[in-house]
């Protein structure tokens, strides 16, 4: 006899396109009749439209979260020899934009609860040299700015929000993005906001850092062949931009599809009394969590992984490897051992599917399996 077996992938992009359709390729051919591609008008008008969704005065359309990120340490002056504190725990654009300004990533471990950069051991990491901290709001939540913006103000350090994950996300009613000194966007497909292809932005409240950014998109240069400084070519397209204009209008929508998908899993959980296996997602007090994704601890999570993937259900590790411990940054001395929660949540975190198109069956269906999982051992 075959056991009931359900689909649930960890994220089907698909469901959400079908809804969006006509509005989307209405956009589309609109954009190929203007054959206008490169940044323009559509850009200025997403730009327009985000700055005022996060309560930023401006925004910067750049290529990727990643150069977001690269560019704002750039505004910031951030370069050869200057070291920059952020998380071990993240995906590798944080530290990996750092090291390609000549720059040190200096990490600080997390939070056992949330995942964040654990404001506690910050100080301990500071020297003349520390020039910015780069939080990051994983998973779709914010790190605890008040502590971090009070030891970045009193030491005299950018703060550089990787807000990559965390579009619309909120802490104490305010917008991740307006948080720190800028804040970094990705339109990556798997975000919250995602676009057709890469895509970036970049949030910021100060005249002067917007002036900067603008112009180090460009390769430094106000008017078109005249080089104020030495910047890189980081544009967003325009065909992006009109997507991501659209799709816009649909975000709060489908971040309250993903908020009660999590409170169903946080039930359901709680249900079956598997506390002593698995821990699901803490909201810190005062957070708004937009779960780009759901992620928990389990215990056995490789087997637990291969189980559910055997019963259809899609998730992933992120991440498997953090950032001290990886090949690339072996020559910054760092030893296992050395970010011990950091190391404890690669081995234990397991992202569930989240997405706002998921049925309340296959969300009862995908804790069932995990139960099941731990009920037979
Ligand atoms: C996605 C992501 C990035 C990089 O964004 P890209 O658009 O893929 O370059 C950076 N930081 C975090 C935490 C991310 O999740």
């Amino acid at each position: 006899m075959g056991q009931f077996q359900m689909n649930v992938p960890l994220l089907d992009l698909k469901a959400q396109f079908l809804g969006i359709k006509k509005e989307v390729m209405d956009v589309v051919e609109t954009v190929c009749e203007e054959q206008g591609f490169v940044l323009g008008p559509r850009v200025v008008e997403l730009e327009q439209a985000l700055a005022s969704y996060v309560g930023a005065s401006y925004a910067v359309g750049v290529a990727s979260g990643s150069d977001a990120l690269l560019l704002s340490l750039m505004a910031v002056g951030v370069g050869q020899g200057d070291e920059v504190i952020t998380v071990p725990f993240t995906f590798f654009a944080t530290a990996g934009a750092v090291s390609r300004l000549g720059a040190k990533p200096v990490f600080v471990d997390i939070r056992p609860d949330t995942f964040n950069l654990d404001p506690m051991r910050i100080e301990a990491k500071i020297t003349a040299k520390t020039k910015a901290i780069i939080p990051v709001h994983l998973f779709g939540q914010c790190a605890e700015m008040g502590a971090i913006n009070e030891i970045a103000t009193r030491k005299k350090l950018a703060v550089i929000e990787d807000a990559c994950q965390a579009i619309g996300a909120m802490q104490h009613g305010v917008r991740a993005g307006v948080l720190g000194d800028t804040g970094c966007f990705s339109f990556f497909p798997s975000k919250n906001l995602g676009g057709f292809g890469d895509g970036g932005l970049v949030t910021m409240n100060d005249a002067k850092l917007h002036d900067a950014l603008a112009m180090l998109r460009v390769h430094g240069s106000r008017i078109r062949y005249v080089h104020e400084q030495i910047g890189i070519n980081s544009r967003l397209d325009a065909l992006q931009a009109a997507i991501l204009r659209v799709k816009l209008n649909h975000l709060d929508r489908w971040t309250e599809g993903r908020r009660r998908n999590a409170a169903r899993y946080d039930k359901l959980f709680a249900e079956t009394r598997l506390i002593d296996r698995i821990a699901t997602p803490v909201t810190q007090p005062g957070n708004y969590h937009v779960f780009n994704q759901y992620t928990i601890r389990a215990q056995r999570r490789d087997e637990l992984k291969n189980f559910l993937k055997d019963r259809g259900i899609g998730t992933e590790i992120y991440y498997p490897i953090p950032m001290h411990e990886q090949d690339c940054y072996r020559f910054l001395g760092h030893k296992k051992g050395d970010f011990p929660v950091s190391e404890q949540a690669s081995a234990e975190a397991l992202s569930l599917p989240i997405f706002a198109e998921l049925t309340d069956a296959q969300l009862d269906y995908v804790v069932e399996s995990i139960k099941a999982f731990y009920d037979k051992r």
